[in-house]
């Protein structure tokens, strides 16, 4: 389905929701036809004649933007030059998830892989796991000219290390790709994810001062926008403050994620309190930073003042 933000600039919305493995993707029906992100589904895709895309810009690396570009076959194919490797090094591809740590945060070995295990709709043309893409790379606020439209690309990491949003100045329109207003906040669970990063990638568009938000993984928002990155950034603001309540006495990890301190209310399975662990961490890795606690050693921590 389209939904028509102008004449131009338009949201592919998935057939299902739009959670993994898909997510929304901005479609602008101009001189250039260009496509931001490939995780919308082959159905979905039917409504904007694939084979005549010619250029596919990626937000980030994620499984659920990019699962489907080999629909695309004539685009030229880009990504933020910070993310380069995730289509070039599979090494430092299979790092990225930091399932590495697995053993030491969760205790156990990790069971068979989830990206052999998922089951995945029909119209999901790739499995997760390393591809191989000839891409070329945008760099932060680079101008792309399209026809009658224009908009920059909004380096904005965190999530990822190279992930983007893009901003349409004439129509004050923001994609914010993965910074997706959910409910639970920022996801910020990888191996180069940075929780310090976050709070600048969301205060980075919120001076842009868009009038419409589209994200990938919720409806369009029109209006308010300023308050809803807000909102959005409070929910792990919040939970970085009751991290740091805990802290009044040595805390570890576990005790911390045990406290549901991230994920609160998602089913306790090994990989969301892995997810969790990797949050938390990524709080105590800016605290640590800010001098406000200290490592005791062996993910034992006490705060500062
Ligand atoms: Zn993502």
């Amino acid at each position: 389905m389209l939904i028509d933000l102008n004449p131009n600039i338009k949201v592919v919305r998935p057939e299902g929701q739009a959670v993994f493995p898909y997510s929304n993707s901005i479609f602008i029906d101009d001189k250039v036809k260009t496509l931001i992100d490939a995780g919308s589904g082959g159905k979905a895709y039917t409504d904007i004649a694939p084979e005549k895309i010619e250029l596919l810009l990626l937000s980030h690396y994620h499984f659920d933007h990019t699962n489907g570009i080999s629909f695309f076959e004539n685009a030229r194919k880009m990504v933020g030059e910070e993310e380069l490797w995730a289509f070039t090094d599979e090494n430092q591809f299979l790092r990225s998830s930091g399932y590495f740590r697995w053993e030491e945060l969760i205790g156990s070995p990790k069971e068979e892989s989830w990206s052999k295990s998922i089951h995945l709709p029909d119209d999901v043309p790739s499995r997760p796991g390393f591809q191989h893409w000839e891409m070329e790379v945008f760099k932060d606020g680079q101008e792309f000219i399209v026809g009658e439209t224009r908009f920059n690309a909004i380096h904005t990491p965190g999530h990822s290390p190279g992930h983007y949003a893009f901003f349409f100045p004439d129509q004050k329109i923001l994609f914010s790709a993965d910074l997706d207003i959910s409910p639970r906040g920022p996801w910020y669970g990888g191996e180069f994810s940075d929780f310090d990063d976050i709070v600048q990638s969301i205060n980075k568009m919120t001076a842009l001062k868009a009038e419409t938000l589209v994200s990938s993984h919720r409806r369009v928002f029109y209006g308010q926008v300023e308050q809803l990155l807000h909102d959005y950034l409070k929910v792990a603001l919040d939970r970085e403050n009751r991290i740091l309540d805990c802290l009044d006495l040595p805390c570890s990890l576990d005790d911390l994620a045990e406290r549901d301190m991230a994920f609160e209310s998602l089913p306790k399975t090994s990989h969301n309190i892995f997810w969790a662990k990797m949050m938390i961490l990524k709080h105590l890795q800016r605290l640590i930073k800010m001098r406000q606690v200290k490592h005791l050693g062996n993910y034992r921590y006490v705060r500062t003042d």
